[in-house]
């Protein structure tokens, strides 16, 4: 089958292409995860449109009050390394430090990871917990959506037939805040099995809960907030005790399935371990003044 390529420079050029082709075009960004689905059969473009000489759709902006915007295209290398996003957001740097391979991480993009939207994959966790929204353009015109109702089903996401993920913004985290973000997987450039970051702050010298945030990964079919964990810790004295039961609370958040990786049971328990570390580690930073991890 022969494909037509285009290389638009411009998101309202890759939008006209996107709205002349229709269901017969898709974007392709890193190729990742598209060029896997094609090479499966899974997805049978006629159209390609490039996104790579989409100058605004790349590196990472940041406002007078710290608030940070993502080009879509934005690779999972570019985003760890990236000095503005390592000071601001190290919690998402730490998630795409774990994607995959160099290979994949070199290629590979932020925006392309989040609207494939495959079960297990790092980034979009990090992102819950930051608050972030994507920012998406069609032929309509231009909307924001929160990722918590960014994420849908498995491989399925909000946004609409025709439209380009353009960037994804983060409001500036609370001064203060210490993020740590833990992937389980059976080897080194798997997905993973659980996926948990955590955002915390908290008062000192008192260790009270000032702000928690928890966003889990691989345990259902979409990434998730675990929020009724989050209300229990939040205003809570972080000790052993408060954090077993948030790490409990969590583990009836989540709804895996049982795969050639790990089974539900397995998955849910891996839960309750990881967030117990991720929190511990968050803890342990946060008491150190002007620490972040
Ligand atoms: C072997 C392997 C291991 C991997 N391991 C991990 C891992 O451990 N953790 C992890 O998080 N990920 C992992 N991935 C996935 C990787 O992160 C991909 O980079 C990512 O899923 C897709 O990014 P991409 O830029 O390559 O997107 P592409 O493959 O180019 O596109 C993926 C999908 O998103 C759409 N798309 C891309 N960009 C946009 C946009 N701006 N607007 C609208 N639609 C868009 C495309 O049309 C396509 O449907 C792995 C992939 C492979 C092949």
């Amino acid at each position: 089958m022969v494909i037509d390529y285009f290389e638009p420079t411009t998101v309202s050029e890759t939008v006209s292409l996107l709205a002349k082709y229709g269901d017969d075009a898709s974007v392709i960004a890193g190729g990742q995860s598209l060029l896997v689905m094609m090479r499966q059969r899974l997805v049978s473009p006629k159209y390609l449109i490039s996104l790579k000489k989409v100058g605004e759709l790349n590196g990472v902006q940041e406002d007078a009050s710290g608030n940070l915007s993502i080009g879509a295209a934005t690779t999972h290398r570019d985003a760890f390394t990236s000095p503005v996003l390592r000071r601001g957001v190290p919690l998402l740097c730490q998630a795409a430090s774990k994607v995959g391979s160099t290979a994949i991480r070199n290629l590979g993009t932020i925006g392309g990871n989040i609207c494939h939207n495959e079960l297990g994959a790092d980034p979009p966790q990090a992102l819950l917990a930051l608050n972030a929204k994507a920012v998406c353009v069609g032929a309509t015109g231009e909307r924001t959506i929160p990722l918590e109702k960014f994420f849908t089903g498995y491989f399925e996401t909000a946004m609409n037939p025709g439209e380009v993920l353009k960037m994804i913004e983060i409001p500036s985290p609370p001064p203060g805040t210490v993020g740590v973000y833990l992937k389980h997987a059976l080897r080194a450039g798997d997905l993973a099995i659980v996926g948990v970051a955590v955002l915390l702050g908290l008062e000192t010298p008192s260790k009270k809960c000032r702000e928690i945030r928890i966003g889990l990964g691989g345990v259902a079919s979409v990434p998730l907030r675990a929020y009724k964990a989050e209300q229990l810790l939040q205003g809570s004295v972080i000790g052993a005790d408060v954090v077993n039961e948030a790490a409990y609370v969590a583990m009836s958040e989540v709804d895996p399935v049982s795969d050639t990786h790990g089974s539900a049971d397995y998955r849910r328990k891996m839960v309750g371990v990881f967030l117990k570390r991720a929190i511990r580690q968050a803890a342990d930073a946060a008491s150190k003044p002007g620490s972040d991890v």
